[in-house]
C-alpha cells in the first residue's frame, strides 16, 4: 500500500524536424533539429512531458540527442522506476548521485517530473519554482543565413510584423574582418530600431577576441557572447574588463559550480541561462542567483528546443526578479513543424508564458508519430545533417 503516485514507465522519442532555413553557427550548419522527448507515466494517471535537444550533434556540446536518449534508457529508467512521482526534487536527487554530469538529459527528465507534478497539483511549473514575476519574455530572433542581404531582409520582416527587435548575430566563421563588416552593415540597415548582438561561440582567441570585441563595439553591437573557449576563464575575465560593451558568458556556464567561478572572477557582465546546460530547472534558478547575488545580468538562453523545453525554459525565466537581455526562446519558430497541439504564442515581440498546469502545453501524438525517428516520416539523414568545419 503505497500513498504516494509512483513512477510508472518511462519513455524516450527522438524526433527529426526540419529547420526554415539552413542555420550557420561558428562549428556546424544546422538543416534540421533533433528532439529527445521523454514521457514520465505515474501510477496516478499524470504524464509529464520533457525535451533533451541540443545544437549539431555533438558540435556543441558532449550531449548528442542519441546519447541523451541512451543515458535515459539505461541508467536513469532503473533508479527512475518506482519513486515517488509527488517529489521530483527527491527522484533528481537520486539521479544525482548515481549519475555524473549528463545535464541535457537530467534537465530532460527533471522538466518530466515537474510536468506531471504541474498537472497533478493544478499548478504551472513557473509556480513551483516559486511564482512567476511577468508574464511575458521578451525575444529576440537569430539571424544565421550566412548572407547578410538575406538576414537584412529577414530582420526588417521581423521588425514590420512585431515578432522581433532584437537580433543576434551568428559569427566566428569567417575573419574577424567580414564578420565585423557583416554586423556593422546589418546595424547600418537597421539603426536603433533594433538591438544587434553578436555571438561568436567559442571561435576567437584572446587577442583576436580583443581587436574584435572593439570592432564590434564601433559597429553598433550592445552584446558580445562567449568570444573565446570556455576554458579561458582569466581571458574573459580580461576581456569583460576592457570593454566598452558587456561579455556575455555561455558555453561556460555548465552549472551552478561554473556560474561561481565565474563571477568570483568577474569573467562576464552577462550570464546567458539555459536550463539543460544548467543541469535542470532548479539548476538554472541557482545560476540566476549567483548571477543577482555577484551584480551579473541575465538572459535566458535556448539550445533551440521545441516546444517543451521551450516552455519550460520560459516557466523558468518567468520568475526570474530581473531579465535585463530578455530571451532567445524562438526555438519552435526555426522549425517547419510543430509538435505542440497548440503552438506558443508569440507577439509583440514577447513570447506569453502559458498558463496552464505543469508545462501548460500539451503534445500533438500524429506530429510525433509522424517524426519520430522510427516513425513514418523518418529521414534516416543524421550525420550528413551537419556539415561542421
Ligand atoms: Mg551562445
Amino acid at each position: 500500500m503505497t500513498a504516494f503516485p509512483r513512477v510508472e514507465r518511462v519513455e524516450t522519442i527522438l524526433v527529426d524536424l526540419p529547420t526554415i532555413r539552413p542555420h550557420v553557427l561558428s562549428m556546424a550548419t544546422m538543416h534540421r533539429q533533433t528532439l529527445a522527448i521523454v514521457r514520465i507515466y505515474c501510477s496516478d494517471g499524470v504524464v509529464g512531458v520533457g525535451e533533451g535537444t541540443t545544437i549539431g550533434g555533438l558540435s556543441y556540446g558532449d550531449e548528442s540527442p542519441e546519447g541523451i536518449k541512451l543515458a535515459i534508457d539505461t541508467y536513469f529508467t532503473p533508479l527512475l522506476l518506482g519513486q515517488d512521482a509527488g517529489r521530483p526534487a527527491q527522484a533528481m536527487a537520486l539521479l544525482g548521485r548515481h549519475v555524473v554530469g549528463n545535464h541535457f538529459a537530467k534537465c530532460a527528465v527533471e522538466t518530466a517530473l515537474l510536468d506531471a507534478q504541474g498537472w497533478r497539483v493544478g499548478l504551472p511549473v513557473s509556480e513551483l519554482l516559486g511564482g512567476r514575476v511577468r508574464d511575458r519574455l521578451p525575444v529576440l530572433w537569430t539571424l544565421a543565413s550566412g548572407d547578410t542581404a538575406r538576414d537584412i531582409a529577414e530582420a526588417e520582416e521581423m521588425l514590420s510584423c512585431r515578432r522581433h527587435n532584437a537580433f543576434k548575430l551568428k559569427i566566428g566563421k569567417r575573419t574577424i574582418a567580414e564578420d565585423v563588416a557583416h554586423v556593422a552593415a546589418i546595424k547600418r540597415a537597421l539603426g536603433d530600431r533594433a538591438s544587434i548582438r553578436v555571438d561568436v561561440n567559442q571561435a576567437w582567441d584572446e587577442t583576436g577576441a580583443r581587436r574584435g570585441v572593439a570592432l564590434l563595439a564601433e559597429a553598433g553591437a550592445d552584446l558580445v557572447e562567449q568570444p573565446i573557449p570556455r576554458a579561458n576563464r582569466d581571458g574573459m575575465a580580461r576581456l569583460a574588463a576592457r570593454s566598452a560593451i558587456p561579455i556575455m558568458a555561455d558555453e561556460a556556464l555548465r552549472g551552478p559550480g561554473d556560474a561561481y567561478d565565474y563571477a568570483s572572477r568577474a569573467a562576464a557582465d552577462v550570464f546567458a541561462v539555459k536550463i539543460e546546460q544548467s543541469g535542470g530547472l532548479f539548476a538554472a534558478k541557482q545560476v540566476q542567483a549567483i548571477a543577482d547575488a555577484a551584480g551579473i545580468a541575465l538572459y535566458g538562453g535556448t539550445m533551440l528546443e521545441a516546444g517543451i523545453g521551450t516552455a519550460a525554459s520560459a516557466h523558468v525565466f518567468a520568475t526570474f526578479p530581473g531579465i535585463a537581455f530578455g530571451t532567445e526562446l524562438f526555438g519552435p519558430l526555426l522549425m517547419t513543424e510543430e509538435i505542440l497541439a497548440e503552438p506558443l504564442s508569440y507577439g509583440d515581440f514577447t513570447l506569453a508564458v502559458p498558463t496552464g498546469p505543469g508545462l501548460g502545453v500539451v503534445l500533438d501524438d500524429d506530429k510525433l508519430a509522424h517524426f519520430r525517428r522510427d516513425g513514418a516520416g523518418r529521414t534516416g539523414v543524421l550525420v550528413s545533417a551537419i556539415e561542421g568545419n
